[in-house]
């Protein structure tokens, strides 16, 4: 699943198109009145952690890639056609999505501070959030879309492993400077995964996720489908600490 680094490497690919009208709109989105957008001008593209948005004067389409999503720019896929917008320039594609119209304002509809990306992230309100669910796993208080907008599997698994904490951890008990440092962590990571993307160098990066060895110990990784959200966790039990209350350590 495009974590939200790739969704903003998207959003660089499709700015191509920015200020251009919509020659024809195509697929069978079902949500999307191909009518009503043809014909009108994509007046900006911006995105919500794994969301993607094409603004246009009175509506906005909101794309999801969601686990099997696929687009093609200026090209096409051999495959069911979700949605298509022709530009005088050229096309981009979208396969197996989710595509939903929005009428009102995204800004009513959607808090910017949550999104690790954006410039008004918010890690205060993040780690308010997170020790209000203080018996939750860590594992999966970072995957919580309410809390860090973007944050996928593979973000989660490297910053826990970058700042050496067990993905078992209970929130309440990891400590607030090292939630501090893991909400940043996260912030700096998604960045640095971006830089990758825009040099086609992203598969290199990854340390833990979906790699077998620890690079610190050179011991085999444990991975295995931890918490509630019931995500692959890639981990080294000797280098990541396991924070738990001490009747159970
Ligand atoms: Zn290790």
């Amino acid at each position: 699943m495009p974590e939200g680094p790739q969704i903003i490497f998207l959003k660089e690919q499709a700015e191509q198109f920015t200020g251009q009208l919509v020659l024809e709109p195509t697929g069978n989105a079902k949500d999307i009145p191909l009518n009503e957008i043809a014909g009108q001008a994509l007046t900006a593209i911006k995105t919500h952690g794994k969301a993607l948005f094409f603004c246009f004067p009175h509506v906005t389409i909101r794309i999801h890639l969601m686990l099997f999503g696929k687009y093609a720019i200026n090209g096409k896929l051999n495959r069911e056609l979700r949605l298509g917008l022709a530009f005088e320039t050229g096309e981009i594609n979208f396969y197996a999505c989710d595509c939903r119209l929005i009428r009102g304002s995204l800004d009513e509809l959607y808090d910017w501070s949550t999104d690790v990306m954006h410039v008004s992230f918010d890690p205060d309100k993040a780690l308010e959030k997170l020790y209000s669910k203080p018996n939750r796993l860590i594992c999966d208080g970072l995957l919580d879309q309410d809390i860090l907008a973007g944050v996928g599997n593979g973000i989660k698994n490297e910053v826990l492993f970058r700042r050496q904490v067990h993905p078992e951890s209970i929130v309440g008990e990891i400590p607030e400077l090292e939630l501090r440092k893991l909400l940043a962590a996260c912030v700096a990571f998604c960045f640095e995964y971006l830089d990758w993307k825009r040099e086609g160098a992203e598969v290199q990066h990854w340390q833990v996720y979906r790699q077998k060895q620890c690079p610190r110990d050179r011991i085999p990784l444990r991975k295995e489908k931890i918490g509630k959200t019931g995500r692959s966790c890639y981990f080294c039990d000797k280098c990541q600490k396991l924070y738990i209350p001490d009747s159970i350590g």
